[in-house]
């Protein structure tokens, strides 16, 4: 990266949240450019693990519940896309 290089998006913190954004603005042929301190993906903090967990029952409200079918139908399309 040159020190004049431009980005429509800079996406800072690429884990969990900032990944999914940095993944979805390139599909949509976003120039984005993700900041993260260690590789992406990596082992360290919370988005480590070999499994994780979701569940559609909401204790913050039933309007959670479409966003919790939607995050579980993109996980599966990356699981297809990645292996
Ligand atoms: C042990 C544990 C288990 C969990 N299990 C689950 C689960 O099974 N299911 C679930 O839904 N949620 C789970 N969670 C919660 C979930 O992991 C978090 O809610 C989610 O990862 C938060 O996403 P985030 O993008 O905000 O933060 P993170 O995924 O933590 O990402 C933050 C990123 O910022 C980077 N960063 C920090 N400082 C800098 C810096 N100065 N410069 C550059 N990069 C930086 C970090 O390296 C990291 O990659 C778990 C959390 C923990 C701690």
């Amino acid at each position: 990266m040159r020190p004049d290089d431009t980005f429509d998006e800079i996406v800072v913190r690429v884990g969990g949240m900032g990944s999914a954004a940095t993944y979805h603005l390139a599909e949509r042929g976003v120039d984005v450019l993700g900041i993260e301190r260690y590789d992406v993906p990596h082992t360290h903090r919370s988005s480590h693990g070999e499994s994780r967990h979701r569940r559609l029952p909401q204790t913050k409200g039933h309007e959670y519940v479409p966003l919790a079918r939607r995050a579980r139908e993109r996980w599966l399309d990356l699981e297809a896309e990645t292996g």
